[in-house]
């Protein structure tokens, strides 16, 4: 029988595991104490645990979390962790520093099943859900690398594959993440989750009331050229995605987060601006215009500067808060999973070429 593991299990299971093996709920407590605020996984190190305790909850349980394979530092700062995780499947998470905040960028899903157009990602399919110990995982494994004292200021859950497909294991993930007594204590400002459009999915998020920031992929204004981009498209489009945003609800001061690629010649007119205004009027949103970093193997272009100029000027004028953004990690392709894609697109070439 494979051990039960600790990561992933919410205060309350513990307290209730705790009394199953004979403890008061009190040990359940410092259990989850120790991994999630003091980032323990070696059971021999929670020394207030009496020994027997200790003993009995060995034989039943580890706490472990995906080990880092490797480690890829980018020019601008941010850090590329790939992980493998215990059956051998390998994702990958993005540290990306800024000033006094540090993001982590973590993944929910190994591969992913959505196909969109410009994704390496997309081409993998999806192989696996993450359990919630794997997702919270790669947070404790992240912030165990980091100096004493410093730990993971941001949240956002836009590596590889789609968040929302992967639904009772990114609450749950959320809750321990968001557990202010005996969880990571993260205020749900500070965690983002991105999602391609899934329209049940985000009415569930908002009826969950964690108060997480929503983003949303739009990266097109018209169901045409969203369609060729993003397959999901064909189960929610446009008016479908929009009427979701609409309704998701947000706290004062919060806004809903409008991604948006630019691809040179396919979604960077002024006139897709002039639509992306009128998609937007009347929410709360924040776009980030992501200029294409193109990828080797990828046919897209990267739109040129005027373009990106004249598109960001035109959302201005009218009113939308709007940014630009590098996507952050480029030169070491951290984007959606892409480095996870590019390792195995070279294993699998070391295979063919070893042939
Ligand atoms: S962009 Fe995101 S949702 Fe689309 S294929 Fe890539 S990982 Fe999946």
């Amino acid at each position: 029988m494979s051990r039960l593991n600790l990561v992933g299990l919410l205060p309350a299971e513990l307290e209730d595991l705790a009394v199953e093996l004979g403890a008061s709920r009190y040990r359940g407590r410092q259990i989850a104490t120790w991994i999630y605020r003091k980032g323990e996984a070696r059971l021999e190190a929670m020394t207030d645990l009496p020994k027997d305790f200790r003993a009995a909850l060995a034989a039943r349980a580890e706490a472990a979390w995906p080990e880092v394979e490797r480690q890829t530092p980018s020019l601008d700062g941010s850090r590329k962790l790939v992980f493998r995780l215990a059956d051998g499947a390998r994702v990958s998470a993005v540290l990306m520093p800024d000033g006094d905040r540090l993001t982590l960028c973590l993944s929910t899903q190994v591969g992913c099943g959505y196909a969109c157009a410009f994704c390496l990602t997309g081409t993998m399919g999806l192989e696996r859900n993450l359990t919630a110990g794997e997702i919270v995982g790669q947070l404790l494994a992240a912030n165990a690398r980091l100096e004493p004292g410093r730990r993971v200021s941001h949240l956002v859950f836009m590596g590889m594959g789609e968040p929302l497909a992967n639904y009772p294991a990114l609450v749950r993930a959320l809750r321990i993440l968001t557990d202010a007594r005996l969880g990571l204590g993260y205020s749900p400002r500070r965690i983002t989750v991105s999602t391609v459009g899934l329209v049940p999915g985000m009415e569930r998020l908002a009826r969950e009331g964690l108060g997480v920031n929503l983003a949303v992929s739009l990266h097109a204004t018209t169901d045409e050229v969203r369609g060729r981009l993003m397959p999901v498209n064909r189960a929610f489009n446009l008016s479908a995605v929009m009427d979701a945003v609409r309704r998701y609800p947000l706290a004062p001061r919060q806004r809903i987060f409008i991604e948006y690629v630019l691809l040179d010649a396919v979604n960077d007119s002024v006139e897709d601006a002039h639509r992306l205004v009128r998609l937007l009027r009347g929410v709360r949103a924040k776009v980030n215009l992501i200029p294409w970093n193109p990828v080797p193997g990828n046919t897209w272009q990267a739109p040129p500067y005027v373009r990106v100029q004249a598109f960001l000027h035109a959302c201005r004028r009218h009113g939308l808060n709007v940014s630009l953004r590098r996507s952050k990690g480029g030169s070491i392709e951290a984007a959606c999973g892409q480095l996870r894609a590019r390792k195995a697109q070279e294993e699998v070439k070391g295979k063919t070429n070893s042939r």
